[in-house]
């Protein structure tokens, strides 16, 4: 922990001990991003978080799936939450979408351990893989987020029309085409979005489009230094 974030830690306990007593008060209003500063690596995160059950996900989940990779990557990519295979081994991106989405980053030269970092919205799983629900993304969004700040990557990369319409709270029925080959921000850092890999397995028609996406992914990340 920094100096920095020592000091906050004291300052709120100090003003606790002067409002409450002895008692720590914990407030169960969602978690705003900046008040998650206390770790100061991936792992401490992980660490600290790990038991989380701010919303009912965390009950029913198997495995709690923070994410997976370089944590100095430049490229993060971030589907909408854990399906089957990622609650039962807590790994995000496992199983036939996963090992296909490693087959087109390796298509760019890049790894989930070389430069790539793998993450999800929602770190447990919804049932029956149903679309994340805006309170539980609004409860779990901020780790999401500190993730960022702790990688500091160049680019994120939305896969999937449900995580990158959540990503950038826009209209429910937007439709994936109208958000690609847009350049978006999410907190300050580029963001675009492509197909999930998952699509790609239902239908060959998004396998162009993905490699076109991936191509301007790799010349972002070159044309950044
Ligand atoms: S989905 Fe996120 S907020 Fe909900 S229990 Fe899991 S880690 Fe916590």
């Amino acid at each position: 922990m920094t100096s920095n974030n020592g000091n906050v830690v004291e300052r709120y306990l100090r003003q606790n001990r002067q409002l409450f007593g002895d008692e720590i008060y914990v407030s169960f209003e969602p978690v705003q991003p900046d008040v998650i500063v206390g770790s100061e690596s991936l792992t401490e995160f992980e660490e600290s978080i790990h038991d989380c059950t701010r919303c009912s996900l965390g009950e029913r989940r198997t495995n709690f799936v923070f994410g997976v990779g370089d944590p100095n990557a430049d490229l993060v990519c971030v589907g909408e939450a854990p399906g089957a295979d990622e609650d039962a081994q807590g790994v995000p991106f496992v199983g036939r979408a996963g090992r296909l989405l490693d087959k087109i980053l390796a298509s760019i030269n890049l790894s989930r351990n070389n430069n790539v970092y793998i993450c999800n919205v929602l770190k447990c799983r919804p049932p029956n893989n149903r679309d994340p629900l805006a309170s539980e993304v609004e409860q779990c969004e901020p780790y999401l987020i500190r993730q960022l700040d702790l990688i500091k990557p160049k680019l994120i990369v939305a896969l999937g029309r449900v995580a990158a319409k959540t990503l950038l709270k826009l209209d429910s029925n937007i439709a994936l085409k109208d958000l690609r080959n847009k350049q978006h921000d999410y907190y300050g850092t580029k963001l675009i979005a492509t197909y999930h890999p998952a699509a790609l397995l239902r239908s060959d028609r998004f396998k162009r489009p993905t490699w076109e996406d991936f191509k301007w992914i790799r010349s972002i990340l070159s044309t950044e230094g």
